[in-house]
């Protein structure tokens, strides 16, 4: 064969190759999923407690006899709309949403709802959609009355102390939680910034004043950074009160770059949520001073109770039908308990319960 006779059919093998290849993909993208399938939408895989949910959800359905399909959306609204749609064309059963940004995902639940496919929104709620049947999560209010309830004891404020100098961050403005965590820090703050015990220095407050959007911790270190540059070059501040340990530890790095948690300047109390690894070891180092331990295997257990219920036509374990109004209606849901995580107890809760090994901390 001469050299450009070989070189030719180098090339047509590899177009017939590419074509056989995009054959394949688009078979993939579009294959119809075997009976029974459970679609799991999840946010991001930057942050390790949604790497433990979706892990947990993989595992227990799998134990209920269903098969799974999830996808994780690197924090991007268009990706996680895509997978959604994608999960529809391709015959999920169920699916299983843990939104990024709860207001963008109506037109696509429209979809499912035409196919016949079931919803349960995951953690965050969905709003704006009739088309979600049941919500799993934690009691929002209640981790935010905790993480507050951390930052009152160890200020001493119960005990009578004060006034103290205190900054508050707020969660994304797109996700429904956000609001709930920060009115229940609230129930527990406002009475202490009304007597005077607290003083916001910045002036700000409120979650269209506080809120990170995305929950991006480089956001709130960026803004602490400012905060301290433009009220606190000649105060102390005390506490952060911050709704996630990703907040968290950016909080964390900016209060260390103007020397904070060093020489006489102790670090201000700070609380967190996720009980994710370096926020522990955080407390475990005397930094951050509390987190919120949210057992990711207990929402993936009522989650899958609600998937069983929606495929058998059975019904799932339900404790409130009040609180969840997304706008449209009141998704019946399930909360779970949240539990405050600090120095005294972490061994207790987080090892004891088989969480976290001894030596991952
Ligand atoms: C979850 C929190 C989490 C936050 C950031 C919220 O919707 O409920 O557990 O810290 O998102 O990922």
């Amino acid at each position: 064969m001469s050299e450009s006779q070989w070189s030719i059919n180098m090339k047509m093998m590899r177009t017939l190759l590419t074509a056989a290849l995009a054959t394949a993909l688009s078979f993939t993208a579009t294959a119809v999923l075997a009976k029974d399938t459970v679609g799991i939408a999840m946010p991001t895989k930057s942050s390790s407690r949604w790497i433990a949910d979706g892990e947990n959800m993989v595992k227990q359905l799998k134990e209920a006899g269903y098969k799974t399909f999830l996808q994780y959306a690197e924090d991007d609204i268009p990706t996680q709309l895509s997978q959604v749609e994608n999960m529809i064309v391709r015959g999920v059963d169920v699916l299983v949403i843990a939104a990024i940004d709860g207001t963008t995902l109506s037109s696509a639940l429209k979809k499912a709802a035409d196919a016949g496919i079931k919803v349960v929104a995951y953690d965050r709620l969905i709003v704006g959609s009739p088309h979600v049947d049941y919500y799993a999560t934690f009691n929002n209010f209640q981790v935010g009355v905790l993480q507050a309830q951390g930052i009152e004891s160890a200020l001493g404020l119960d005990a009578g102390k004060g006034p103290f100098n205190i900054e508050l961050f707020g969660g994304s403005p797109d996700d429904n939680n956000a609001y709930f965590f920060y009115d229940g820090a609230m129930s527990v703050l406002q009475p202490y910034i009304d007597a005077g015990k607290l003083n916001v220095v910045s002036g700000q407050t409120g979650m269209d004043k506080v809120s990170t959007l995305r929950w991006d911790g480089a956001v709130a270190q960026s803004r602490m950074d400012n905060l301290l540059s433009a009220h606190y070059s000649s105060k102390r501040i005390d506490a952060v009160l911050s709704p996630y340990d990703g907040l968290s530890i950016g909080i964390l790095s900016s209060l260390k770059g103007v020397g904070y948690g060093s020489g006489n300047m102790p670090m201000p109390i700070i609380s967190g949520q996720d009980a994710e690894i370096p926020s522990v070891k955080s407390i475990l180092a005397g930094e951050q001073t509390a987190t919120i331990f949210k057992d990711t295997r207990e929402l993936a257990r009522v989650t899958v109770g609600m998937v069983n219920a929606l495929m058998t036509g059975s019904e799932p374990e339900i404790n409130d039908t009040k609180t969840y109004d997304n706008g449209v209606k009141i998704v019946p849901s399930y909360l779970l308990k949240p539990v405050l995580v600090d120095i005294s107890n972490w061994e207790d809760v987080l090892i004891g319960s088989g969480y976290y090994k001894r030596s991952q901390l």
